[in-house]
Formats: C-alpha cells, structure tokens, sequence
C-alpha cells in the first residue's frame, strides 16, 4: 500500500507540472500577437490565428520528449553573478568557449536559443515556407513570453529558496487566469527592430529586475495575511484542486501594481514586432498563397524515458495537467486511479 501511494504521489507530481505563462496566457499572448501585424502578413496569419494560438503551449509539450528543448525556456542569471546580462557573451560560441555547453545548457539557454529561433523564422520566410512559417511563429511566440516572465531568469524559479514554493504558477497561470480579462491588449503595430539580439538581452534583464518585486511582495503579503486564507479549493477538469485563494491573489495582484499586465503587453508587442522584423529581413515575401496546415501526430509529444529528471523549471502544485502525461500509457492508467484517490482523500495529496 506504502507502494502504491508513492508510485501515485510521485505521478501526480508528473501531473500537475505547470508550464510557463500557464497554457492560458500562452495562448492568449500569441492570439493578440497577430492583431498587431501589418495587413500583408495578416492574409496569412490571420486565417490561421487558431493554429498560431494553439500551438503557443508546443514548445512546453515538447519539453518531455525531446532533448534540449527544457533548458530553452530559461536562464538562471543570478548563477552567473550581479549585472550578468551585461557581462554574458551574446554570441553562442563565445559562451560555450567562456562556460562550456553542458554547464550552460544546465542553466538555461533562453537568449541565445530565442534568437536562434527569430533566425529560423526568417529561413522560413525567405523559403516562403508558410507552414514552417507558422510553426516557427508560434514558437517564437512562446520562447519570448518566457523571457518576460521574471521566474524564468532565477534559480529560485519556484520560490523553492525563500519559503514561497508554488510562486511560479501563481504570477504566471493564477493571475492571468484570475486578471487577464480585464488587461487592455491593444499593443499598437508592429515595428521593425533593428538589433533584436539586443532586444531579448534588455527583456531578460528587465525580467530579472523585476524579481524583487515578485518575490519581495508576495512575502509580505504571507506574513500578513492570515495562514487559513491563503488557499482554497477549486475543481480543475473534475479535481478537487488547491489554488491560492482570490483573496489572496487580489491582494498579491494589487501589490505588484499592473506588473503582470504590463509583461503580458510588453510580450505581446515584442512577438508581434519580431515576427515581423523577421518578414522584413527576409525581404516582405508576398504571404498571399494559403496553404492547408498538416495534421501534427500526437505521438511527437510523447514523454521520452530518459528525459524523465530534466528539471522542471516551472513547477507549481496549482496548474492543470499537462497533455503529454495524458498521452502517454502509463498516464492513461494512472490518471482515473490519482482522480479517484485525490477526490477522496484531497488533502493528502495536494500539499504542496
Ligand atoms: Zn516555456
């Protein structure tokens, strides 16, 4: 029996794994994203405006099954000292020659690998390949939402250091989720960015900045507000689920003064500016040609065995389950047996 409960407490841990900006802002930024466009790239972006906010969260889906993905999604800056966004090289073979690849990969490679990304999308456009196009556009949007999210720049990246585990998910799933519908998205047209390599080194650098805000507030706000007050329990997909309470979140939201809404629009215009500097770049290909989009195979997002210790960078105990693991056949088993378990006996399972 001892057994069991571990093989399901360590499963649900692989369930409830959050994922960066929370599915729902992920989505959200990438949609309005494209309101932003000029209307030469809108004939394409547009009709496809669905698929471009779907498939935002695939970055995240991929980050079980395919090996170097994880480590995309971040950068623990404060690894590497005070002001090390002045002082990392800018260049990738400059820093895999300063700090070596696997210590690099270790903690996160979010800058290089985010422009990494903006350049294949530019590939993409000079081939006019619409439908490379729209995936690479999509992931881009997702790798620069990371980057404006202050948790992605820090070791402490789930308040695990300082006594505020479960922080991660409750700035960038509980807030929005809460928040976002009374955020103001319009973000104004795009515009050409002449050194975007920069552009994302000044993001990660403001994000990080940011942190003390982050972090400072919602301490004060734990050692004021009263300990019962601070969760609640909401039903998520059928489950019984701890969250932060409203209250509390409420209060967090007001201390931080706009912060979530203003990284939201900051984001929002950057994808929308770098998607179309990339278009500029590649010299304004004509977007007029639809094309039918191929079915992706869900078999792609399958958990790898061997990646099963990648980090989980963005952790919390209070976002929903993750497709993948609903994928997969071991999660499949699992899953209606943890429901069953975690209706009964709530508490036990759910402390973060
Ligand atoms: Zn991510």
């Amino acid at each position: 029996m001892r057994l069991l409960l571990v093989i399901l407490a360590l499963h649900l841990l692989c369930l409830n794994r959050g994922f960066a900006w929370g599915f729902y802002a992920h989505r959200l930024i990438n949609r309005q994203a494209v309101f932003s466009l000029p209307p030469e790239m809108m004939v394409c972006f547009k009709p496809h405006i669905n698929y471009i906010s779907e498939k935002a969260v695939n970055p995240d889906r991929r980050r079980y099954a395919v090996k170097g993905e994880a480590e995309k999604h971040f950068i623990d800056l404060d690894i590497y000292g005070d002001s090390a966004w002045v002082k990392l090289p800018r260049y990738w073979s400059d820093a895999v020659a300063t700090f070596g690849e696997d210590s690099l990969r270790n903690s996160g490679i979010a800058p290089w690998s985010t422009y990494q990304t903006f350049l294949q999308l530019t590939r993409a456009f000079e081939q006019k390949d619409l439908s490379l196009i729209l995936r690479l556009a999509a992931d881009l949007g997702h790798y620069i939402a990371d980057i404006h999210v202050p948790l992605h720049t820090t070791k402490n990246y789930n308040g695990q250091f300082t006594g505020q585990y479960g922080i991660h998910g409750f700035w960038e799933s509980r807030l929005p989720e809460l928040f976002a519908s009374d955020y103001n998205f319009f973000v104004g047209k795009a515009e050409y960015i002449s050194q975007p390599q920069a552009a994302i080194w000044e993001t990660i650098a403001r994000s990080h900045v940011a942190l003390d805000s982050v972090l400072g507030f919602e301490k004060q706000l734990n050692d004021r507000f009263p300990e019962d007050k601070k969760y609640s329990f909401e039903e998520r997909g059928g489950i019984n689920t701890r969250v932060y309470a409203k209250a509390y979140s409420q209060s967090y939201h007001q201390m931080l003064s706009g912060q979530v809404e203003r990284q939201m629009r900051n984001t929002i215009k950057m994808i929308a500016d770098f998607w179309y500097t990339a278009w500029i770049l590649a010299g304004q290909p004509d977007m007029g040609t639809d094309i039918v989009l191929p079915e992706e195979k869900d078999s792609l997002y399958l958990p790898d065995e061997s990646l099963k210790e990648i980090r989980q960078h963005d952790s919390s105990f209070n976002a929903p389950p993750g497709p993948v693991w609903m994928n997969s056949g071991t999660a499949r088993y699992f899953w209606p047996v943890v429901r069953k378990y975690r209706e009964r006996r709530p508490r036990f399972l759910l402390t973060g």
